[in-house]
C-alpha cells in the first residue's frame, strides 16, 4: 500500500535533509512581485530625450522609489537612455542615491527647512529646491563655514500654490539670493498644476497657458541675469503637451515609466510600460451556487463556480476600493476579482477558465501576452489617479527586475 508521504512525492523538489539555496532563500516570484523592465525604462529615456532635442536636459524622476520600481534600478537605466540628472522628492532619497554611487546631479524637490537637513544636503551634494530668504540664508551660512559655495535652484510659484516664492518677488529674491557670496544659484523653476487634465493639447488659452506666461514675465525680469539659469518647467504632462514648455530642462516621471498622463493623451512616443505586478494561485475551490466569498460576502455565487484563491492583498498596494472592479490576466485570458480584497489574499472566478491551476502566475498589472491592464484602469475604478497606483505597491513585494 501507498505510504502518505509517497503519494506526495512527485511534488517535491527537494528531499528532507539536504538544504538547498532556494530553501535559505526562497524564490521571490514564489507569491507575489513586483517585475521591473529596466530596458523599458532605458527605452523610455531615450524616447524622451530625442524628443525634447539636445538643447534641452532629461532629468527623471525617480522619487518615491522610483515610483514603486526601485528608485536605484530606474535611476541606472534612465542614465543609460541618456538622462543627464535625477530628481527626487526628500534628503533621504537623494542621500540613498549618493550611496549608491550615483554621481550626476539630484535635486531635491521637496522643501528642507532646518539647517541639520540643509547641512546634509550640502554633505551629499544634492541641490535644494528654495522658496525663499530664509532657507536661502541658512545655505549660505553653512556654505560660509566650509569655504565653498552651496549651489541651489530658486522655485517660483505660478499657480500650483504649493512651493515656491511669489511671481512678483522674483526679482528682488534673486538679487538678495546673488548677494549672498557663497550660494550660486543655478537654476529657476515652477510646477505646473493640471497639465494632465488638458489632455495633450497645445497649450493655448488653457491654464497652463496661464502659469507658462507668467513664469516667462518672471524671467524676463531677471533680464540677462536668467541666461546664466537652467529654467524648468514641465512635468511629463508638460513635456508631451508643448515644447514651449520645455526651457532648458524637463523634469519626467510618469512618462519614464511608460505612461501618458491622461488615458486619452495623444502622442506618438514609443513608450513601454515598465512595470509588472503578478502573484501565483495558491488554491482553487469548486463552490456551490449562493455561496457568500470572503470579508462582509460581498460577493455571493451566482452560479455553481469555480475559484482560485490569489496571494496579493491591499497590504502589498492593491488598493480594497478596487474590490470586485478588476480583473487580472491568467494565460492570457482576463478573469474578474470577485468579493472583498483582503489584506493578504483575494479571489477569482475561473468558472470560465476551468483548466487554471495552483501554482499558476496571474497578470495584476502589465501585459500577458496581447492583453494588458494599466495603472489607468486601476485609477479610474478606484478614484485615484495612476502616480498613486505605481507608488503603492509595497516593499513586502519584491522587485524582480528583468
Ligand atoms: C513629481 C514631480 C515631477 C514629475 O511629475 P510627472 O507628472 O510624474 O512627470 C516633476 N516636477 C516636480 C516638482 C515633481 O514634484
Amino acid at each position: 500500500m501507498k505510504s502518505m508521504s509517497n503519494i506526495f512525492k512527485g511534488e517535491a523538489f527537494f528531499t528532507f535533509g539536504e538544504t538547498t539555496k532556494s530553501v535559505i532563500n526562497p524564490d521571490p516570484c514564489n507569491r507575489a512581485w513586483v517585475e521591473v523592465d529596466s530596458k523599458a525604462i532605458e527605452n523610455n529615456s531615450l524616447v524622451l530625450k530625442n524628443f525634447v532635442g539636445e538643447h534641452c536636459s532629461l532629468m527623471a524622476v525617480v522619487k518615491a522609489d522610483g515610483y514603486g520600481h526601485g528608485a536605484e534600478t530606474v535611476a541606472r537605466a534612465a542614465l543609460l537612455g541618456g538622462a543627464d540628472s535625477l530628481g527626487v522628492a526628500t534628503l533621504e532619497e537623494g542621500i540613498e542615491l549618493r550611496k549608491n554611487n550615483f554621481d550626476c546631479q539630484i535635486l531635491i524637490l521637496g522643501n528642507l527647512i532646518n539647517s541639520e537637513e540643509l547641512y546634509s544636503a550640502f554633505y551629499w551634494d544634492l541641490i535644494p529646491t528654495i522658496s525663499g530668504i530664509r532657507e536661502a540664508i541658512i545655505c549660505n551660512n553653512i556654505a560660509e563655514n566650509n569655504n565653498k559655495k552651496y549651489v541651489i535652484h530658486l522655485k517660483v510659484d505660478t499657480g500650483m500654490t504649493r512651493l515656491g516664492c511669489n511671481c512678483d518677488e522674483v526679482k528682488e529674491l534673486v538679487s538678495k539670493i546673488d548677494y549672498l557670496e557663497n550660494i550660486s544659484l543655478k537654476g529657476i523653476y515652477s510646477h505646473l498644476a493640471i497639465a494632465d487634465l488638458d489632455h495633450g493639447k497645445k497649450i493655448g488659452h488653457s491654464y497652463t497657458n496661464i502659469q507658462f506666461n507668467k513664469f516667462q514675465k518672471a524671467l524676463n525680469n531677471l533680464g540677462a541675469r536668467k541666461e546664466f539659469l537652467c529654467k524648468h518647467l514641465a512635468n511629463s504632462a508638460g513635456t508631451l503637451s508643448d515644447s514651449r514648455l520645455h526651457f532648458d530642462m524637463v523634469r519626467v516621471g510618469l512618462s519614464l515609466y511608460g505612461y501618458y498622463p491622461a488615458n486619452d493623451f495623444e502622442s506618438n512616443l514609443n513608450l513601454k510600460p515598465a512595470l509588472k505586478v503578478k502573484a501565483r494561485v495558491t488554491l482553487i475551490r469548486n463552490v456551490k451556487k449562493g455561496i457568500g466569498v470572503g470579508y462582509g460576502h460581498l460577493f455571493k455565487t451566482q452560479r455553481k463556480s469555480k475559484l482560485a484563491v490569489v496571494a496579493i492583498g491591499y497590504a502589498d498596494g492593491v488598493n480594497r476600493a478596487l474590490s470586485g472592479k478588476i480583473s487580472a490576466l491568467i494565460d492570457g485570458a482576463l478573469v474578474p476579482q470577485v468579493g472583498a480584497i483582503a489584506m493578504d489574499q483575494m479571489v477569482f472566478d475561473i468558472t470560465e477558465k476551468p483548466d487554471i491551476k495552483i501554482g499558476q502566475v496571474v497578470t495584476l498589472l502589465g501585459n500577458d501576452g496581447e492583453m494588458s491592464i494599466s495603472p489607468h484602469m486601476w485609477s479610474d475604478l478606484s478614484g485615484s489617479i495612476p502616480w498613486e497606483v505605481l507608488c503603492g505597491f509595497r516593499n513586502r513585494l519584491p522587485r524582480v527586475v528583468t
